[in-house]
């Protein structure tokens, strides 16, 4: 099936989208309303009001301890996870308060698919690795059709098609990481949250998913973590600058247009971070 994706490694076009000006600006995925985070008595991330609009990348940038891993967590309620973590405020999604008591986390974590800083396959197949969710879901469509299209989307099916039977293990890091961006994938996500998915790759394989992230935006919307602000400026639209106040609880110091924050922020704080004069 031609999905319309498409695959990494094709050139390139500028990553111009419709401004607000021309009024079609994008609906809002998911916005934050007030949030703090605690772990126990300790306040990681305060007040963040944050909109993120509807297939956009969106980056989230600042500095080690700011709390942007804490803040991506609440957008899949991965921090439900963790025994001290408490969230405040409110969180929606598709309009829908994402904390209310009848919502299944683990349903939301399909839906807002998450790839971590370190790519971490599952010590099955290449095939079995992607067909995960879609089994424990009890998918009753064509799995090979969904595994071939996850793959394809994730741009790792060329490298991946006489391969399919191997452990996933065996594959490179960059693969592995593409994997977990299939894996995620397969599920149909309207969601996918990274948190520094390219840290530990080298700069091809960096590149290579860069790439991808792109192309993805036009299915998916994508929100992610980068301490890379090279990497936050090629492949988002908007960008959210968190730094850390001193009370050490991290805060949202600016989010807008990614070009404009870059060339143009309006606050001391973003340009003193961006320049590099500070963190
Ligand atoms: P970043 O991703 O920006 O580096 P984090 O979200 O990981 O920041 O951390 C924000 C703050 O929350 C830090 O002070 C960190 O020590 C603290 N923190 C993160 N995870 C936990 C946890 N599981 N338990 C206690 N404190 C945590
Ligand atoms: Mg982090």
């Amino acid at each position: 099936m031609e999905t319309g994706i498409k695959i990494a490694m094709e050139p390139q076009e500028p990553l111009e989208r419709p401004s607000p000006e021309t009024g079609r600006e994008p609906t809002k995925k998911l916005r934050t309303i007030g949030v703090n985070v605690r772990y126990g008595e300790a306040l990681a991330v305060r007040d963040i009001h944050m909109d993120i609009p509807a297939n956009r990348v969106t980056a989230i940038i600042g500095p080690s301890g700011c709390g942007k891993s804490t803040l991506l967590r609440c957008f899949n309620r991965m921090n439900d996870l963790i025994p001290d973590a408490r969230v405040e405020g409110k969180v929606l999604f598709n309009d829908m308060d994402l904390y209310a008591p009848q919502v299944d986390a683990t349903e939301i974590r399909f839906r807002i698919g998450m790839v971590f800083q370190r790519a971490n396959p599952f010590p099955k197949s290449v095939y079995d690795n992607v067909a995960f969710g879609l089994r424990v879901n009890g998918f009753d469509g064509d799995l090979d059709e969904a595994v071939y299209r996850s793959l394809k989307q994730a741009a790792l099916w060329e490298e991946s098609k006489d391969r399919l039977k191997k452990n996933a293990l065996t594959l490179s890091g960059g693969q592995q990481q593409r994997l977990c961006i299939a894996r995620a994938l397969a599920v149909n996500p309207e969601v996918i949250l990274m948190d520094e998915p390219c840290s530990s790759l080298d700069p091809i394989a960096t590149l290579a998913i860069e790439d991808h992230i792109r192309s993805l935006s036009d299915e998916y919307t994508i929100i992610i973590v980068t301490h890379n602000m090279q990497q936050a400026a090629r492949v988002s639209d908007e960008t959210a600058f968190l730094t850390v106040g001193d009370d050490n609880a991290g805060y949202l110091v600016e989010h807008g247009n990614t070009r404009q924050l870059f060339t143009n922020p309006t606050d001391e704080r973003t340009e003193a971070y961006i320049t590099g004069r500070f963190g």
